[in-house]
């Protein structure tokens, strides 16, 4: 289940920057003219695709969902696309090249291309090219409640004031389908420790039984939204470990690959651009509206005939960039306020994480 932001599908400035953290940086790092740009393209985007972009962002969606009805609309409709299903390693893919074709990478995290975009001999190192800033490890709890529900900062503070540790940090919306069911992703803060002693996905028994502590602060929290909104869990609770990585490619382009000295080089005559979660990641729910922002503006670059691949080259690596800053300085301001809130009632320790001048 993943929640797509609001602002994918914002047909007016305002609502493009209604988010009250994100407003102030889009004002500082994007032009008008960009933000323009960016509306007018949203607004020529076909009726079907919108449809589905509407529909969403109603609230927490699966993301086979997703994946299902964009290839849903792609076989459908009247077009030249063609698809291959295979698993391909970066030789397979830049074997297929041929001068002028355009490769984009949409690999995931785990990037096929990323590191080929740095020139190098023999054989690219790993992580070369990518920026990693560990903000915490988690583990993400979810499961859906069959009520409405809804939970404010003041929720957040006062279901967890029993919980000194491991303080349950809830995000909360309906689901895309059903206005009366929620769909509720709790994030709770561990250890480096804890973490390597958790395996990568488990149950809610497996954690009542290897860490009690954790689930009763989140057994605690849960009681409360039953006491509240007498509603029930519906179903099973899922439960990851995870790192929350905040990363970018330092280069999302094969743009390195056209200086001279390069020119026998495939990328130097067949462009890459990576999209998604190979070119930038990020936690709390903003990954995947992110690699959607990308996305549409990739595509309007490249129906943009006249415009050179250079230029095309360069406008989307800055673009990536300021995406970047946006999402850079959101989650650092969202993890310095968890931060805060971890220890909101410890007078010493909070002042101990405030910079003030
Ligand atoms: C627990 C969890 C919760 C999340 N919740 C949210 C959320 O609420 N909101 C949000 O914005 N984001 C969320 N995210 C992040 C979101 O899922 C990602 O940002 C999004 O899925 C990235 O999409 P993508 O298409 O770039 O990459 P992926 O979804 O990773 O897709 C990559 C695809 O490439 C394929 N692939 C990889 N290597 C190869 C290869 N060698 N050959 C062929 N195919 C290959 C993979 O099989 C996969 O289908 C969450 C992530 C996790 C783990």
């Amino acid at each position: 289940m993943v929640r797509l932001a609001s602002y994918l599908v914002a047909d007016s400035i305002e609502s493009y920057r209604a988010d009250h953290i994100d407003a102030e940086n889009i004002d500082a790092v994007f032009d008008p003219s960009e933000l323009d740009e960016g509306l007018a393209f949203r607004q020529s985007i076909p009726e079907d695709l919108t449809a589905l972009l509407h529909e969403w962002t109603r609230g927490f969606c699966p993301l086979n969902t997703i994946e299902q009805s964009l290839s849903h609309l792609i076989n459908t409709r009247s077009n030249p696309v063609q698809r291959t299903v295979g698993v391909l390693t970066a030789e397979d893919a830049m074997s297929m090249l041929e001068p002028r074709d355009i490769l984009i990478d949409c690999t995931g995290a785990r990037s096929l291309i990323r590191d080929y975009l740095v020139p190098f001999v023999g054989t690219p190192s790993a992580g070369a090219n990518t920026v990693n800033i560990r903000l915490e490890y988690a583990i993400v709890i979810t499961f859906l409640y069959g009520q409405p529900y809804d939970c404010n900062e003041y929720c957040k503070y006062f279901k967890n004031i029993e919980n000194a540790h491991y303080k349950f940090v809830p995000m909360v919306d309906r689901t895309h389908f059903d206005g009366s069911v929620s769909h509720v992703t709790g994030i709770v803060n561990i250890s480096p420790d804890d973490f390597g002693a958790m395996p990568s996905r488990f149950d809610d028994g497996w954690l009542r039984s290897h860490f009690p502590n954790v689930a009763e602060s989140m057994d605690r929290f849960i009681d409360k939204i039953k006491q509240e909104t007498k509603g029930e869990i519906v179903g099973d609770m899922e439960i990851v470990r995870i790192p929350l990585d905040l990363y970018r490619a330092r280069n999302a382009t094969s743009r390195k690959w056209r200086a001279p000295g390069f020119g026998d080089h495939v990328f130097a005559k067949s462009p890459v651009f990576l999209a998604g979660d190979s070119a930038i990641g990020s936690p709390y729910f903003q990954s995947i509206s992110l690699g959607f922002e990308c996305a549409m503006h990739l595509a309007g670059l490249l129906s943009q005939r006249g415009l050179s691949m250079t230029d095309m080259l360069d406008r989307y690596e800055l673009y990536n960039y300021k995406q970047w800053l946006r999402v850079y300085m959101r989650s650092k301001m969202i993890k310095h306020n968890k931060d805060l809130f971890e220890c909101v009632d410890d007078r010493f320790a909070l002042l101990d994480k405030l910079h003030i001048y």
